[in-house]
């Protein structure tokens, strides 16, 4: 069972500590060049850029090579290709001279075969010696929450590879369907109309299956879900690094609705609980989703989204990717 790590004041040199001696005891050594996973925001909503750069003095004073990275999206915008993403990345302080080492925006590949996708993931990612995945945990559209198995799902891979995530389970509408309005009134993008019946227009449909869940009469129908594709994909950035180091570290405040990858992901919608640190990705968001449930006494990501979110927990688990067991002490 993985021990998870707590810290409530992220401020306190505590965060240090504990994540210099996690790193030794995950194996992390002098001379590893280090790939650091994190997104450097869209707009508002990124992974805190100073507490980066304390996790990076960690990793440099284990005598390790760090370089923070990430991959291009998708959708147009700014971060769709490299130089607009290094533009972004600048602006929001994560260059080499503030963070003391490389920054880099991957857009090289790697293939690997899952159930359901071949998976591109960061070449440069898989080339390194260790891992170290530093996750800001929010609400997500399609997956209720975003924590560290998006951050690896949806964050190392291609935009071809992300643009299969949202499309594979896109829900098909059957002849059960009785023109009731729910999926149009769930349906985070606002892309079903409903007359006669539900008509899902496709090109902008992000496959988050949210309307599927809420259908009364079985008259949406899928063959696979949102998280299978998105575990899926977070497995075959692991696979890539079979073997080698990898720790996360999710820093469970500023909570907001919407993920990082929206210009204005909105206000906090539950209060801080701190962060979370261990070596295994299932309990890493396990805990995370637990903790703020508890802390604000309901499972505000389903009301805010619709969708289960621990779904994406029992299927990284079912995918062999760690044990949503854990054992939490407090630091
Ligand atoms: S929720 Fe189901 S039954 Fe109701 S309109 Fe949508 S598809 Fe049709
Ligand atoms: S899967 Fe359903 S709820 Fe999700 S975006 Fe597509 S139509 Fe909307």
């Amino acid at each position: 069972m993985a021990q998870v790590h707590l810290l409530r004041d992220a401020e306190s040199p505590g965060f240090e500590e504990a994540l210099e001696a996690e790193l030794e005891d995950a194996g992390f050594k002098q001379g590893m060049t280090v790939a650091v996973k994190l997104h450097m925001g869209e707009g508002k909503g990124m992974f805190r850029p100073e507490l980066a750069k304390r996790a990076v003095s960690v990793l440099t004073g284990l005598g390790c090579k760090p370089f923070l990275f990430d991959t291009i999206v998708m959708y147009p915008g700014p971060r769709h290709i490299k130089a607009g993403y290094k533009a972004n990345a600048l602006l929001h302080g994560f260059t080499e001279n503030k963070m003391g080492c490389p920054v880099m925006i991957s857009d090289d590949y790697v293939t690997l075969k899952t159930a359901h996708m071949d998976v591109e993931v960061s070449k440069e990612m898989a080339e390194a010696d260790a891992m170290l995945v530093l996750t800001h945990f929010k609400g997500h559209d399609c997956a209720s929450f975003g924590g560290s198995i998006k951050n690896l799902g949806m964050g190392c891979a291609s935009p071809k590879s992300k643009r299969d995530q949202h499309k594979l389970g896109m829900p098909k509408v059957n002849e059960k369907c009785t023109a009731c309005h729910i999926c149009e009134e769930v349906c985070p993008f606002k892309v079903i109309k409903v007359k006669d019946k539900c008509v899902i227009n496709e090109s902008r449909c992000m496959g988050c299956d949210t309307c599927y869940y809420n259908c009364p009469h079985d008259a949406l129908e899928i063959s696979v879900n949102f998280e299978t594709l998105l575990c899926e994909a977070a497995w075959a950035a692991l696979k890539s690094l079979e073997g080698k180091p990898v720790y996360y570290v999710n820093d469970v405040r500023h909570i907001t609705k919407h993920c990082d990858c929206f210009p204005f992901p909105g206000d906090p919608v539950a209060k801080d609980v701190g962060i979370v640190m261990t070596s295994d990705i299932v309990a890493a968001d396990k805990a995370s989703l637990d903790l703020s449930i508890k802390q604000e006494g309901k499972d505000f990501y389903k009301e805010l989204h619709h969708h289960d979110p621990y779904l994406s927990i029992k299927e990284a688990q079912r995918q062999g990717m760690g044990k949503e067991e854990y054992s939490l002490v407090e630091i």
